[in-house]
């Protein structure tokens, strides 16, 4: 299996340029071993120096980050300690373990992206194995510890071809599974999906999908208000499949009646669904109003103003949102034509739209820059930005017992940015992928 592997994925299962976390050389000292745990506040002022032998460095037995603010799930610790031993996050640190002072910045918890369609100028719904592989590790870059690969629209044969493949990355840990947006969406809110290929969600056939998948369905977006959608929604939720609706032409009350029945995602919030009336609310407020509904949010600044933005914030709560980026294959690539699915995409200055007709086709978002707009531009506090970037999306996969927060036990998944919030590391299960030191 492991050699399968090794020929397959030239991108993932070699060292990036600069990585390996526990070699780290930027600790000019020593941490005392042991106790405090994990984002306890490090002693104050910095340890003897403790200079290592030269020409025989010992070989490390972990990682202490220190003389961070730490984000924990309880608040921000200044000058604190994260402690990674191996590929996960530790309660104390060995008499050897290397230390990287990394005062003056901000350690967060990995990024977590719901939906996401490609980029590296790779897509997850038309890509080769190495194609995809290649679009997780450009997420990796920018602090995406846990994608979901999310397929837009197309003939169902080909999906469940797709779900096949996707789900064999799911088993080997490369992705957190598979998002099935569209075919079951409305013509009338279809985005940069191909029309023709749109259908109603019968049950039947959201089944045929999810079984390709294998058990690794994660999520699949409705238009709830489509025959067979309330109906979809429930065997999707007895399934342990989030059933999110979007791209939809709902009804307030055709929207509550979906949350009833299973619903737990709005699908971008804002994006692809009639706007928020005075006489005639929408989607937008039953989704609101909701404690049973998280709220996806594309923070790019060119899908909602900033206000929406806020609004979302306001009422729905920061345990409710989740931001992702939709992103497509030009998401850490660049400008220039790409296919979505199999419409024609053009992307100029960053903004994807569809050659025909020019509705925006997808982001060409990364986290790390949803979650620097968040704090810098929106003004959110920054432990709301994280629960919008790892723990939210964490829970709603089932996983944030292992992912979605800096405590002891759980994966090593972590991102280091500075003080403008620039990202300057990240570790994925004890590895850098993007190490510090070289930042
Ligand atoms: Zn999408």
């Amino acid at each position: 299996m492991a050699s399968e592997r090794d020929r397959r994925d030239p991108v993932l299962n070699q060292d990036p340029p600069g990585s390996r976390g526990v070699t780290s050389t930027v600790a000019a000292t020593a941490a005392p071993p042991g106790p405090p745990a994990v984002g306890s506040p490090s002693p104050a002022g910095p340890a003897p120096g403790v200079p290592r032998p030269h020409g025989s460095a010992p070989r490390a037995r972990g990682l202490i980050l220190t003389g961070a603010r730490v984000v924990l799930p309880s608040g921000t610790v200044d000058g604190g300690r994260v402690v990674v031993e191996g590929t996960r996050i530790a309660e104390a640190a060995h008499e050897d373990a290397e230390v990287l002072d990394l005062t003056g910045h901000w350690v967060v918890p990995g990024f977590v992206d719901l939906h996401n369609h490609g980029g590296g100028g790779a897509s997850f719904t038309s890509g080769t194995v190495d194609d995809v592989l290649k679009g997780v590790h450009t997420h990796r870059l920018h602090g995406t510890t846990t994608v979901v690969a999310s397929t837009v629209t197309g003939d169902m044969d080909f999906l469940a071809q797709r779900a096949g493949l996707l789900s064999e990355l799911a088993e080997q840990g490369d992705i957190a599974g598979v998002h099935f947006e569209g075919p079951f969406i409305s013509p009338c809110r279809k985005g940069a999906h191909s029309e023709e290929l749109l259908r109603d969600p019968d049950p039947a056939e959201v089944r045929k999908l999810v079984d390709a998948a294998r058990g690794r369905a994660v999520m699949v977006t409705l238009a709830t208000e489509l025959p067979g959608g309330i109906d979809s929604v429930r065997l999707l939720a007895e399934h342990g499949v989030i059933a999110a609706i979007g791209h939809t032409d709902a009804t307030y009350e055709q929207t509550v009646e979906a949350i009833d029945a299973g619903a737990t995602v709005a699908t971008h919030l804002f994006n692809a669904m009639p706007g928020l009336g005075h006489r005639v609310p929408g989607p937008i407020a039953a989704l609101l109003e909701d404690d049973r509904v998280t709220v996806e949010l594309i923070n790019d600044g060119t899908h909602l103003h900033p206000a929406s933005l806020e609004l979302a914030f306001h009422h729905a709560g920061a345990a409710r949102v989740a931001f992702i980026t939709d992103a497509m294959d030009a998401a850490g690539f660049g400008d220039g034509r790409y296919l979505l699915g199999p419409l024609e995409v053009e992307v100029s200055g960053g903004v994807a739209r569809l050659v025909e007709g020019g509705s925006i086709a997808g982001s060409t978002l990364t986290l790390d820059r949803a979650f620097q707009r968040a704090v810098t531009v929106d003004r959110l506090p920054v432990g709301d930005v994280v629960a919008a970037v790892s723990a939210n999306p964490a829970k709603l996969l089932g996983r944030y017992d292992r992912i979605g927060s800096l405590e002891p036990g759980k994966d090593a998944d972590l991102v280091v940015l500075d003080a403008d919030f620039s990202l300057k590391g990240v570790m994925r299960r004890g590895r850098w992928v993007v190490d510090p030191a070289n930042g």
